[in-house]
């Protein structure tokens, strides 16, 4: 007998279904969000791992958004796809993650995106919870390129975004 599985109405996964806290406006599965809190245990205990986490966090709360009436919704979708734009195309270091987001609270210039109906084929399950750092940190950068790629119908405001906040390499 196999347990009852239900998919993440954020990513997608399929995974047994569980009772559990869930994030306060991220939208997902609480199971999904216990597996997320396994990956982050991971990343917080390695210093060589933290130095591309903001990848890691910035790709679960694009699969992930809110409901586009909550300001806080708005405002992490809006601050976690400008970073993945400036270390996906800009070359930005994932590291500087924490200090770019700042600056963008600072200076707001998002507004509410709707939310792509597919969010990607990779999720956290990618990230391999253990492994040589340079493999893990290709599977980070790998599921953040995907769940980039899922809001391309965006992506022209959100490189009008970083423009406007000088936030990019030379800009
Ligand atoms: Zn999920």
């Amino acid at each position: 007998m196999s347990l009852p599985t239900a998919g993440c109405p954020g990513c997608g996964v399929e995974l047994p279904e569980v009772t559990g806290p869930a994030h306060p406006y991220l939208l997902g599965s609480a199971a999904c969000w216990a597996g997320y809190g396994d990956l982050l245990a991971a990343q917080y205990g390695d210093p060589q791992r933290m130095a591309f986490h903001q990848l890691v966090v910035d790709a679960y709360a694009v699969q992930h958004p809110g409901r586009s009436d909550d300001r806080r919704a708005v405002q992490s979708v809006g601050i976690h796809l400008m970073t993945l734009q400036l270390f996906l195309e800009e070359g930005v270091d994932p590291a500087l993650g924490s200090s770019l987001h700042r600056r963008m609270v600072e200076r707001p210039l998002f507004r509410p995106l709707a939310a792509p109906a597919a969010r990607g084929h990779r999720t956290f399950r990618s990230v391999p919870l253990s492994g040589a750092p340079g493999e893990v940190r290709s599977a980070a950068f790998a599921w953040a390129g995907d769940a980039w790629a899922a809001w391309s119908v965006h992506h022209d405001v959100v490189r009008g975004w970083i423009r406007r906040s000088g936030l990019a390499p030379g800009g």
